[in-house]
């Protein structure tokens, strides 16, 4: 009774069991099923023949991973690397150039390495080969050098790369050594094509391919073959490690088992190739690390160093340039301080040249003007005598007067104002002459033209006994201005008029008149001095100016070269015309308007004449 009643029981827990078995497995499966298995693989000699070669990879999948549905995508290395960035592939197969590129780019982790077979370890497998028609001369690689070289391109592996290795280990630049690099492309046959055609002089293969096609054994011959012990095929390079096949990074990693499980079950005799676990891939790292391509590309990215080796001409010139330039700076730089230093020196001796020359020229100055004095000294006396003679008569008419006594106040008072009147009189021509007469720097200020005139013509005045009439006749505003040194334009206008009496003086007294007339004409001040004297003939008029020329007894000949030399100082010039009206002669002096200051003319003529000493009372 007891074992009827647990049998039932049992049954039913082991149906339960098994329900519960198949629940938790269904959805596996189900999302194993959901998997694609795509293998992308590197069609090296054109996509018939990567699916002759891989074919049997994908039949062993099939059976045993039937519901991943495994396919093979043929793709070179472009459309692999595509094909990976939009995740359409789960697993690769290519060269391991190419491999350490994606492992780097995408992340592809290798889990076998094709196993070759025929003496050749899944480590040592690959290498390259270069092959010559049997008749070319070419012996060793180094014979390349100015040769054409047909190359699957750039990128392949077993059709470029690894030659690179060994033509960069001779110094060979396949940039700039070779006289052409024929890219052909995939399928490799067409390296083979290239010799046959006469394009190229040599051209690289996988090792091994040239074995396995006795018709191009025959007619080809291999470049520098290398002994590698146990490797079957005759090769011009290295040897490095066979294909792997890798998982992508997206691919699940019970995927990846599976697979691997299922191809590392497969055998060279049953399927035609087998694989074996990943091998080492460094001795690829440090070929491309050493050619600086792929993951080590960056190696490649300018430095400065490297830059300069490579455009050392330009760099070179551009050295060159710099230290021109620089060589020049420093010249130019050199003489402009040599300059800048003689030219200090030049300006030094300038100053100290004008300094004796401005000490020199009012030294000249003053004895001029002493000259000058000293020529009308001699009628001084007269015309000292006039007040004196008046102080004389006025103090003996009030000791007459005392004496008679008829001394009233008024007369005292009067003759006291006129004592004290000719006393200053005398008092200012003295201390006129003696302004004149002092020495002194020049020095500029602003002064009116009228006030120079009447100055210098009081001063002429007061040293004659008999002066002539001498009118002025300003056209200037009483405003006007000039900036000058008041003693050296009386010392000109002095010098003129005495030059007009001397002219004069023997001459009757109408021909004894001199007329000074202040203008502002074509942009200057003029101060004209017309007499009425003997006249300048040619030979004076040529000679004017020169020092010591006098046609004088007594003369210097330095009054009017002197007042040139002020005239100019000042920026004018002094001028010697002969008048229309008339005989006599015209001197002008001319200053610049600077400081003049414009108004309405308003002559004012002004007749002087001299003053007759008055009678005592
Ligand atoms: P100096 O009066 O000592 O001769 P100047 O240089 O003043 O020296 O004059 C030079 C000469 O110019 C005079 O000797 C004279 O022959 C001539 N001269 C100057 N002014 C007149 C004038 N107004 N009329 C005629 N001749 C003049």
């Amino acid at each position: 009774m007891r074992s009827t009643h647990r049998a039932p029981a049992a049954a039913v827990t082991l149906f339960c069991l098994s329900v519960l078995a198949l629940c938790l497995l269904l959805p596996v499966r189900a999302a194993a099923a959901e998997v694609a298995l795509r293998i992308g693989v590197l069609a090296f000699l054109g996509s018939e023949a990567a699916v002759k070669e891989w074919s049997p990879v994908l039949r062993r999948l099939e059976s045993a991973l039937p519901d991943h549905a495994p396919t093979l995508v043929q793709l070179d290395h472009d459309g692999l690397r595509e094909a990976i960035r939009r995740g359409e592939l789960e697993f690769i197969i290519t060269n391991p150039g190419h491999y350490i590129e994606l492992e780097a780019e995408f992340g592809a982790s290798r889990i076998l390495t094709l196993d070759a077979g025929g003496g050749r370890s899944p480590e040592r497998a690959l290498a390259a080969t270069v092959v010559v028609p049997a008749a070319s001369p070419l012996q060793s690689l180094a014979d390349l050098h100015g040769h054409r070289l047909a190359i699957v391109g750039r990128s392949g592996f077993g059709g470029f790369q690894l030659l690179w290795g060994e033509l960069d280990a001779l110094g060979l630049s396949p940039d700039k050594d070779f006289a052409a690099l024929h890219e052909v492309g995939f399928p490799m046959n067409g390296v083979i094509d290239a010799l046959d055609a006469g394009v190229a002089d040599a051209g690289v293969i996988r090792s091994c391919l040239l074995e396995s096609r006795p018709d191009w054994q025959a007619r080809f011959r291999v470049l520098s073959p290398r002994t590698e012990p146990g490797f079957p095929c005759a090769t011009s390079t290295r040897i490095y490690p066979d294909w792997p096949l890798a998982a992508l990074r997206h691919t699940p990693p019970e995927l990846s088992r599976a697979v691997a499980i299922a191809l590392l079950g497969m055998t060279r005799p049953d399927d035609g190739l087998a694989w074996a676990v990943p091998a080492d891939y460094q001795a690829v790292h440090e070929l491309f690390r050493r050619l600086e391509i792929g993951p080590y590309a960056y190696l490649r990215a300018p430095t400065l160093m490297a830059l300069a080796e490579r455009y050392w001409p330009w760099v070179g010139g551009f050295a060159l340039l710099i230290i021109g330039w620089i060589v020049y700076t420093v010249r130019v730089e050199h003489l402009v301080q040599a300059r800048t230093a003689a030219l200090r020196e030049a300006l030094a001796a300038r100053e100290a040249l004008e300094v004796r020359m401005r000490g020199a020229q009012e030294q000249a100055d003053h004895l001029s003007r002493l000259s000058v004095l000293g020529e009308l000294s001699g009628t001084l006396a007269h015309e000292l005598n006039q007040p004196l003679a008046a102080v004389t008569n006025y103090a003996n008419s009030l000791v007459r007067r005392a004496d008679h006594h008829r001394l009233t106040e008024a007369a005292v008072r009067e003759a006291a104002a006129e004592i004290a009147g000719q006393a200053e009189r005398a008092a200012g021509i003295l201390g006129r002459i003696r302004a004149f007469a002092r020495k002194r720097t020049a020095s500029r200020e602003p002064a009116s033209p009228h006030e120079l005139v009447e100055e210098a013509v009081a001063l002429f005045r007061g040293m004659l006994a008999q002066a002539p009439a001498v009118t002025v006749e300003d056209a200037l505003p009483p405003t006007a201005r000039v900036e000058v040194d008041r003693l050296q334009i009386q010392q000109v206008l002095l010098n003129l008029l005495k030059n007009a009496w001397d002219a004069s003086r023997t001459l009757p007294p109408a021909r004894q008149h001199i007329a000074i007339a202040i203008e502002h004409t074509g942009g200057s001040l003029q101060i004209r001095v017309r007499d009425h004297g003997c006249g300048l003939d040619e030979h004076a008029r040529s000679r004017l100016f020169e020092p010591f020329f006098t046609t004088k007894d007594d003369g210097l000949g330095l009054g009017l070269s002197i007042c040139r030399s002020i005239a100019e100082a000042h920026g004018g010039r002094l001028s010697a015309e002969t008048p229309a009206d008339g005989p006599g002669a015209l001197f002008v002096l001319s200053l610049p308007e600077d400081g003049l200051m414009d108004g309405a003319p308003a002559p004012h003529p002004d007749t002087t004449a001299p003053q007759p000493a008055r009678t005592p009372p």
